[in-house]
């Protein structure tokens, strides 16, 4: 009896002790929730719709909760476990009731999709960080095998996308040479020190076209850059007085290799 007891008391406890967790709020904010989750030819289809039903409108910023109709919106997310997934959102559609606004139904503003994109945000994300060291045809290779369709030509379309926030008042920053198209073209990458999001990709790394968008940025005092010397003799040029310094990744690269050949002397050739 007592020993029943005892069993039905830990089981008790261990209840207590582990809580099943809701994902919901972590996946898509507050306001969205799964209802379903099937397997569909292969891929996974997540089923999630909008807890309120209240929406801004995007043209006039006015609230509106009077909902016209519903349609379903199939969007590519980022794959659970490898496995191809997207999201089926139950969208509504809304009358904006402000007299003043020139959209008299809106469609539903999703907070992790843009209004035309086929996919979400973070995929977007995911494919541009997995795409900028590959080629797009082997960036879109690597993404199936991770469970993500995308052809290149998709994955150019997102990178044509991408804008450039200038900072004309700028005052420190990183400058460094990027290939694309498998090695055989050249940019100059310039990005904020402070944030490092990209303000500027220029044609070609012999520092001509830096010098030019140097010109127009006078309030640069300290850039972080490698160690070629065509950047260097650009900035000195220009900005006399601008702190130059070796950015962290060629600092480090300067040092593995000294180590490489400390080790290579200090050690018996059999082990180097
Ligand atoms: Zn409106």
């Amino acid at each position: 009896m007592i020993l029943i007891l005892y069993f039905v008391l830990k089981k008790a406890t261990q209840m207590s002790k582990y809580k099943e967790l809701d994902y919901n709020k972590l996946l898509f904010g507050e306001n969205y929730f799964i209802y379903n989750v099937i397997n569909d030819n292969n891929r996974l289809l997540v089923k999630i719709k909008s807890r309120p039903h209240i929406c801004k409108c995007p043209y006039c910023g006015v609230e509106a909760s009077r909902v016209s109709s519903t349609y379903h919106r199939i969007l590519q997310d980022t794959p659970i476990h490898n496995e191809s997934t997207y999201l089926d959102v139950n969208v509504h559609k809304y009358y904006c009731l402000n007299i003043d606004c020139p959209h008299y139904i809106f469609d539903e503003v999703l907070p992790f999709a843009g209004a035309r994109e086929v996919r979400t945000d973070a995929l977007n994300i995911f494919i541009l960080g997995v795409s900028i060291f590959l080629s797009n045809e082997g960036a879109s290779h690597v993404l199936s095998l991770l469970g993500v369709n995308i052809s290149n030509k998709s994955i150019q379309r997102l990178y044509d996308c991408l804008e450039f926030k200038d900072d004309p008042n700028v005052e420190a920053i990183g400058v460094d040479d990027v290939a694309i198209k498998k090695g055989r073209t050249y940019c100059t990458a310039i990005y904020d020190l402070n944030d490092h999001h990209l303000i500027a990709l220029l044609e070609g790394r012999k520092g001509t076209e830096l010098k030019k968008w140097l010109k127009n940025h006078k309030k640069v005092r300290i850039v972080a850059r490698d160690r070629d010397t065509s950047y260097a003799k650009v900035i000195r040029e220009v900005l006399p007085n601008c702190t130059q310094v070796a950015d962290r990744f060629h600092l480090l690269q300067d040092l593995t290799d000294n180590l490489s050949i400390v080790l290579k002397k200090k050690f018996p050739k059999q082990y180097s």
